[in-house]
């Protein structure tokens, strides 16, 4: 009997980790199996960029995997039973379930509405690529003077505002803010940042939170309506409830709560990366949920799955967040380097420069989603326990 490893979500964290694991595990006692609901491998970090009305290509996961030996399985994850290591799925096949030796969750997030009201009825957003489509139409549908309020003043704000202001100067553009635009980057690159919203036109509401959001209008803690033909809720992330029903040990964000290596501290056969890991980087705070986190988090995941299955010593692979890089539309952007304490370095690359080193670290991530076993080392190396599907198969 192999070793059955279970990945689920083929996201930035998921889709590397299944070919990483295959490139270096032996298939003579390892099945490697992904799990996913869409069939295709979605970049979400260009999912502003496909509602502003840009024609994106998403490629096939089949394609992604074809002579890999990770079996695809398209379909949605409805729960995991933890104790008895099964995943309830859902998908054309009807409702089934995948039993797992070790599994790696790593489902993501998606829009974090917080509760307001209107929010789920009226709001759109750019988290996933349904909502994305969503907003597209409506955006495509919406004459010239028509209102669009963004809601947050995050990296997914300022990118989705600078993004429609760009590509839609027919539009009015506005983003509502908690706090001050970009109050946690250096005071140059803050200042870039403002230049950049005068010049496409987007007007800010700062100290503006959102209470409510109407068909036609959002309403702001003190009472002030703004007008928005389309509100964009943007205003964090949420994991999926998923991990937090299983009986995993979740931190309050629903994330699960891992140890270095990024194995679940309740349950050893379990490991997450990803957004939806809580996982502590080396300056002693969570990592963000980014694409480099997912990046860190999915390398040390499977080095040390590797590592315990095949007898060896778990490498430490570094949990470091360097810092923010910021699209300003598609000729414009910021590259904020941050400290060990998370604080902006005085020093930011901003303007085409940036915009080139982003679009080149978009194409690199999609680059490495596309060819996951790429550059791994081919060793496939043998499971040092005998497969023992009732036991523990770890070796440390
Ligand atoms: C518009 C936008 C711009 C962004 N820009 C940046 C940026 O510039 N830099 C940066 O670092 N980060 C950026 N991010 C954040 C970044 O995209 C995420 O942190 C990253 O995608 C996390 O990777 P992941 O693998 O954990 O999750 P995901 O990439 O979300 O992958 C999760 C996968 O799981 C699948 N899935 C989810 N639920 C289920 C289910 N129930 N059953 C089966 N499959 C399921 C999904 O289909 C998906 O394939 C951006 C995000 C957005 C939305």
């Amino acid at each position: 009997m192999k070793h059955r490893i279970v990945v689920l979500g083929a996201g930035y964290a998921g889709a590397f980790a299944a070919g990483n694991l295959a490139r270096r595990l032996a298939a003579a006692d390892t099945e490697i199996t992904v799990v996913n609901a869409e069939p295709d491998f979605v970049e979400r970090m260009r999912l502003h960029q496909l509602a502003s009305g840009q024609d994106l290509a998403f490629r096939k996961l089949a394609d992604v995997f074809a002579g890999t030996g990770v079996r695809l399985r398209l379909a949605r994850v409805t729960g995991v039973d933890p104790e008895r290591r099964t995943v309830a799925v859902t998908g054309e096949d009807g409702d089934g379930e995948l039993a797992y030796d070790t599994l790696l969750y790593a489902l993501g997030s998606s829009v974090a509405h917080h509760g307001v009201p209107g929010v789920a009825e009226y709001a759109f957003d750019v988290t996933g690529r349904s909502s994305a489509l969503r907003l597209r139409e409506r955006l495509a549908g919406l004459g010239g003077g028509g209102t669009v309020l963004v809601v947050g003043e995050g990296l997914t704000g300022i990118e989705t505002a600078t993004e429609f202001a760009e590509s839609r100067p027919d539009l009015s553009v506005a983003l509502a803010a908690r706090g001050e635009l970009g109050a946690w980057l250096s005071p140059k690159a803050r200042r870039h940042l403002r230049q950049a919203f005068d010049r496409l036109g987007i007007t800010v509401h700062e100290h503006t939170g959102i209470e409510a959001v109407e068909p036609a209008r959002a309403i702001a803690t003190d009472g002030t309506s703004i007008p928005a033909d389309v509100t964009v809720w943007a205003a964090g992330f949420a994991v999926h409830p998923i991990a937090a029903a299983s009986g995993l040990e979740v931190a309050e964000t629903g994330q699960i709560v891992v140890d270095r290596t990024m194995r679940s501290v309740s349950h050893p056969d379990v490991y997450a990366a990803g957004d939806c890991a809580y996982a502590i980087g080396e300056n002693g705070r969570p990592l963000p949920m980014s694409c480099a986190s997912a990046g860190f988090t999915n390398m040390q995941a499977t080095a040390a799955i590797i590592a315990r299955l095949t007898g060896g010593e778990v490498p430490t692979v570094g949990l470091k967040y360097y810092g923010n890089h910021i699209s300003l539309g598609r000729r414009d952007a910021i590259f904020q380097m941050v400290d060990g304490d998370a604080r902006s370095k005085s020093w930011y690359l901003g303007g085409r420069p940036a915009a080139r080193l982003k679009s080149g670290v978009l194409r690199g991530a999609g680059f490495g989603i596309a060819h996951p076993t790429f550059g791994m080392p081919k060793r496939r190396r043998r499971l040092t326990t005998a497969p023992d599907r009732a036991g523990v198969r770890v070796a440390a």
